[in-house]
């Protein structure tokens, strides 16, 4: 396991410090709270301490993280190419928050790889890739948005860490442990949110932000994936649920709508493992979720052309949806075991 130490965090230091250009900060693609937390926080960090600095994301972000400092400046890759070229193009230094594969950029993977300036990778995802000049990777963290403050907190930077950054640094926090429901299992986590809090942050403002920001097509995509998507498989503790491009059609579906409904099924009582397969016009996004020792991941990487967490992975599966329902039912059998011990 990687750890954070202080020659990671001076090499932090120099690389921006020496940069003379502006500074582009990526996250992955589809940006979750964590991504754009990081991000933007970081952004406003440097921006306080006198640097240029850009966000370039590959895709879209939902809505409900457009109110955070800096979404304005967000260039998106996938609507104006030619803007994220040419922020690149004025860039000697790249971030990367919160991935750590080059596959995790979609579209814009040509772009990153031919970028000649220095690269950095800040994430608290297993297994980083080797495309950056410095890794710094833990995956201890609950979120990148915490590794993040925690790098920023011993260096010069941290004078510059205002009310604006440590809010999207608490986006980041609350969104990638479900509101302190998983991977809490660090001190640092409350620790950190303690230091933001000093910070001036409202955390009912946020948290109403980012939960209570349900459309009424939402809402009723919910309810109907719940009655008529959802499998129930309770001899594996398991259940998924999956929604067509015609539903998203039915109930206007727009970036975002599906977050969190990946999660609802492990409320079921005795469920642990939890799937949601979104179709999309080439793929199948695949999400899961469990809860305790079985690890989802192992699931996603084997499966799913994905990865990600023990207890949250993902992954672009390309077949059909009624094809990604069969291999999901067809592979439990093979995980019975694993999920048995997340029971006990
Ligand atoms: P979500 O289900 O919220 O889309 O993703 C949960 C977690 O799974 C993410 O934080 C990320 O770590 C991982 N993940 C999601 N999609 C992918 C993917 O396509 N590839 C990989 N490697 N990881 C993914
Ligand atoms: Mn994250």
């Amino acid at each position: 396991m990687e750890r954070i130490d202080s020659e990671l965090i001076s090499s932090f230091v120099s690389l921006v410090k020496n940069s003379l250009k502006s500074i582009v900060l990526v996250p992955h693609t589809n940006p979750d709270g964590d991504a754009m937390g990081s991000v933007l926080g970081l952004r406003r960090v440097l921006l306080n301490a006198g640097l240029k600095v850009k966000i370039v994301s590959p895709t879209k972000y939902p809505e409900f993280y457009h109110w955070m400092d800096g979404h304005d400046e967000v260039i998106v890759y996938s609507h104006h190419p030619k803007q994220a070229a040419s922020a690149l193009a004025e860039s000697d230094l790249l971030i990367c928050l919160d991935f750590n594969q080059l596959s995790r950029l979609g579209d814009m993977k040509p772009l990153i790889e031919s970028f000649e300036g220095k690269k950095i990778l800040i994430d608290h995802h297993p297994y980083p890739g080797n495309f950056t000049d410095l890794v710094i990777s833990d995956t201890t963290f609950s979120s990148t948005a915490e590794l993040m403050f925690s790098v920023l907190q011993p260096t010069e930077f941290a004078q510059y860490i205002d009310r604006d950054a440590a809010t999207s640094f608490f986006t980041g926090i609350m969104t990638d442990t479900g509101s302190f429901d998983f991977s809490v299992s660090n001190p640092n986590t409350f620790e950190t949110v303690a230091q933001l809090t000093r910070m001036g942050i409202d955390q009912m403002y946020i948290h109403s932000k980012v939960y209570d920001n349900y459309s009424y097509d939402r809402m009723r995509l919910l309810g109907f994936c719940l009655s008529n998507r959802m499998t129930f498989f309770p001899e594996y503790h398991a259940a998924c649920m999956y929604i067509t491009l015609e539903d998203q059609k039915a109930f206007n579906f727009k970036t975002g709508d599906n977050e969190g409904f990946v999660n609802m099924p492990l409320s079921i009582k005795g469920i642990v493992f939890s799937a949601l397969f979104t179709e999309k016009s080439k793929y199948i996004k695949a999400s899961f979720r469990s809860k305790g020792e079985f690890a989802v991941n192992e699931v996603s990487e084997k499966y799913f052309n994905g990865g990600g967490h023990r207890n949250a992975a993902g992954g672009e599966f390309y077949a059909s949806l009624s094809e990604t329902l069969a291999l999901f039912e067809k592979l439990l059998p093979e995980f019975n075991d694993r999920i048995k011990k997340s029971i006990e």
